[in-house]
């Protein structure tokens, strides 16, 4: 599933490739994907220019002359392709369909532009979707409500960090990191990676955390999905950026999919196991309960 630094790095290339081109046309298939009105879409998006691409937590929003935007999750399978004569990105799930021929049988909206470019919403499971909102109700949707912090906005705090922990006392922390109305956007990757770094153990419940623990795990999360961004993303295979290149992160991963392999910071041998329902990795050395 893409994660945040996925979608950040799916809306930093689309931010650099498409404010300003003119939605000429859209295709879609099952109306699943793209539940929204005829008279909306010839209305508020054909003719309409876009003007900002955002994100919040791991859903894209897409901004219009017209006021309205097109809301997009990307969920298990979704990915985003922008293709033009002279330019090629493609960003989300990753599989063949990010530098094959398009559309293609994971195609489900098709957006063609005035200049003939065309941006692709593929998603072979079909749990993704576009829609299109005006801008103005866009914070009052069921999940905008409830999701939690950015954790990588520049005035998050440490303070507000501990403070979103304060209703999850009895929880393990892993459980907690992994809410996403506790913060915003952090999976299974991150949330294995900052405890390592932080050397708390998964399973600790939040209340048996000092401040000094939160201080490290606040500082060692932001730390690690900046650098996930940085590398364009933490998927591992057939993942190309907005230069073509493969996302390169998980070669830089500590503990992730390290199992069996020594902890850089001990050498004890990185064991996995599974804990809140997810695959976990620890150094037993560095990570006691
Ligand atoms: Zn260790």
């Amino acid at each position: 599933m893409p994660e945040l630094p996925e979608v950040e790095t799916v809306r930093r290339g689309l931010h650099e490739l498409i404010i300003g081109r003119e939605v000429q046309k859209v295709v879609h298939d099952t109306p699943k994907s793209f539940p929204n009105a005829v008279a909306d879409v010839e209305t508020f998006l054909i003719g309409a220019t876009i003007t900002n691409v955002r994100r919040r937590a791991k859903v894209l929003l897409i901004d219009l002359s017209t006021d309205y935007t097109l809301v997009i999750h990307l969920k298990m399978t979704g990915q985003l392709v922008f293709r033009a004569a002279d330019v090629a990105f493609g960003a989300g799930h990753p599989n063949d369909s990010l530098i094959g021929e398009l559309p293609d049988r994971s195609t489900r909206v098709t957006f063609t532009f005035a200049d003939g470019s065309h941006l692709y919403f593929n998603d072979q499971r079909k749990f993704g979707w576009v829609r299109l909102l005006p801008t103005i109700e866009v914070p009052n949707i069921d999940f905008m409500k409830k999701v939690g912090p950015e954790p990588l906005e520049a005035d998050f705090t440490v303070e507000q960090f501990i403070e979103q922990f304060a209703r999850k006392k009895k929880s393990p922390i892993k459980a907690a990191l992994l809410d996403q109305t506790v913060i915003a956007g952090v999976g299974n990757i991150y949330a294995d990676e900052s405890l390592w770094g932080a050397k708390i153990h998964p399973l600790t419940k939040v209340g048996a955390l000092t401040d000094k623990d939160f201080y490290m795990l606040y500082h060692e999360l932001r730390a690690v999905m900046n650098l996930s961004i940085e590398k364009g993303g933490s998927t591992d295979r057939n993942y190309v950026n907005a230069e073509g290149k493969k996302g390169s992160y998980i070669d830089f991963a500590r503990v992730f999919r390290r199992e069996g392999q020594p902890c850089p910071r001990c050498g004890t041998i990185i064991v996995k196991f599974k804990a809140v329902g997810r695959g976990t990795h620890i150094c037993p050395n560095c990570q006691k309960l």
